[in-house]
């Protein structure tokens, strides 16, 4: 029997989603959300001439010769801190004194800072001079941040489908922007399944062992930007796995570890097949081979096999796309490089995601293998930076040879 290709079964997923209902959010709200439209500005930044320095603003031709022998002196007509508007424009052969970020006053065309100047005392409450010398002279724009010298009226600044980070929080406040449209939150219902998974923090009994998937799952889960609706450990009876799958009502997407293989307590795909619809079930890849995908009632259902490091690699193959379609940032975000092996491999003929870990050396990556690929190895998982992808149909490699691989921590 021939199984069905990682990239015809992703593709299959994928044409069951799309880009979830835009909302409106507040600004300190928003980080880690996706932007559901272009943000362009509406205004000019800086809004207005500035200076850049504490200084005296001036005219130019006012300073043209002035030299530690021969300063010239100006009388101070205004003081401008930061916040106000100058009180009036600047005539020839005046000075003002202004802070960074205030506002320059018309008829200046540069600042002097106070380190050029006679008057470098800055302690608070410092009175005005009524003359300040100038030591050197000055360029036309010295020291001003022109107004629309960053940002221009009119230019895009964000896209949509970006990822909102703590810069682009503080470019939106710059842009006063206080309510921001991003895509809700895909709401994901996460169900384990299996009679011997106990939760941490209870005693394992003879047979036992922790579950492992709701943690990682979740926390994956957490860091794609979804809600989850936690169904819970579902026990390996029928009325135990329909009891939580019904739990998951208003949920964009069902995703259950384990129950999916072809043991006598695997309930899963039944039960997809009966309640709903069976899209397809096995696909040929390592780790993940009984990755199941269909409809539960109305819902779309995505079951990744039950070992720690299938449920893992599952996930990152089929559903972080899914999320980032439902968030509408792409599909394909997995950032990747050539790496040439520093050991053979040998692989089965599946499509193949090894865990390795990747290094540079004389401006070269190489990847070498974690340890055993055990799909219950999760040690190998977490010492890894890495996995290597193994297309279908290759059963060894030599050393040196050059492998696409995902890079996991970057
Ligand atoms: P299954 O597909 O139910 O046969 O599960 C395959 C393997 O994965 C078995 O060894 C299970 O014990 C293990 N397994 C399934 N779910 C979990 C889980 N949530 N945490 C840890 N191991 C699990
Ligand atoms: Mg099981």
């Amino acid at each position: 029997m021939t199984l069905l290709a990682v990239n015809d079964a992703l593709e299959r997923i994928l044409k069951s989603f799309q880009s979830l209902e835009k909302i409106l959010i507040p600004l300190d709200e928003s980080v880690g959300r996706v932007l559901a439209e272009d943000i362009s500005s509406e205004t000019d930044l800086p809004l207005f001439d500035n200076s850049s320095m504490d200084g005296f603003a001036l005219r130019v031709a006012d300073v043209k010769s002035a030299c530690d022998a021969t300063p010239s002196i100006l009388p101070v007509v205004d003081d401008i801190p930061a916040g106000k508007m100058p009180s009036r424009e600047l005539r020839a052969g005046e000075a003002a004194r202004i802070m960074t970020g205030a506002p320059l006053p018309l008829g200046a065309d540069a600042v002097v800072p106070v380190e050029e100047t006679d008057f470098n005392n800055r302690a608070p409450g410092t009175p005005l001079p009524e003359k300040v010398k100038i030591y050197k002279t000055a360029q036309v724009g010295a020291n001003i941040r022109k107004r629309g010298d960053d940002i221009q009226h009119g230019q895009n600044i964000l896209p949509r489908g970006q990822r909102l980070r703590a810069q682009d929080l503080g470019m939106l406040a710059m842009l006063g922007i206080a309510n921001i449209p991003v895509y809700r939150k895909p709401r994901v219902a996460l169900l384990s399944s299996g009679d011997e998974l106990t939760p941490i923090g209870e005693e394992l009994t003879a047979g036992k062992i922790y579950d492992v998937n709701t943690y990682t799952l979740r926390a994956m889960l957490e860091s794609a930007g979804c809600e989850i609706i936690h169904l819970g450990v579902a026990e390996d009876t029928p009325e135990s796995v329909r009891d939580s799958l019904s739990k998951a009502k208003d949920a964009d997407l069902i995703l259950s570890s384990a129950g999916v293989s072809m043991g006598s307590f695997d309930f899963i795909k039944a039960i997809i097949e009966e309640d709903g619809n069976l899209n397809f079930w096995r696909i040929n890849m390592r780790p993940g081979k009984p990755l199941t995908f269909g409809y539960y009632h109305e819902i779309p259902f995505i079951g990744l096999a039950g070992n720690p490091v299938s449920a893992f690699v599952g996930f990152m193959v089929f559903v972080q796309p899914v999320i980032r379609k439902m968030l509408g940032c792409g599909t394909q975000a997995q950032s990747h490089a050539r790496v040439r092996l520093s050991n053979a491999i040998e692989s089965d003929g599946r499509e193949s995601y090894l865990r390795a870990l990747v290094h540079r050396e004389n401006g070269q990556l190489y990847a070498s293998l974690t340890g055993h690929q055990g799909a219950g190895n999760l040690f190998s998982m977490v010492q890894a930076n890495a996995l290597l992808i193994i297309p279908a149909g290759v059963k060894s490699l030599k050393k040196g040879t050059e492998v696409e691989a995902w890079l996991l921590d970057s």
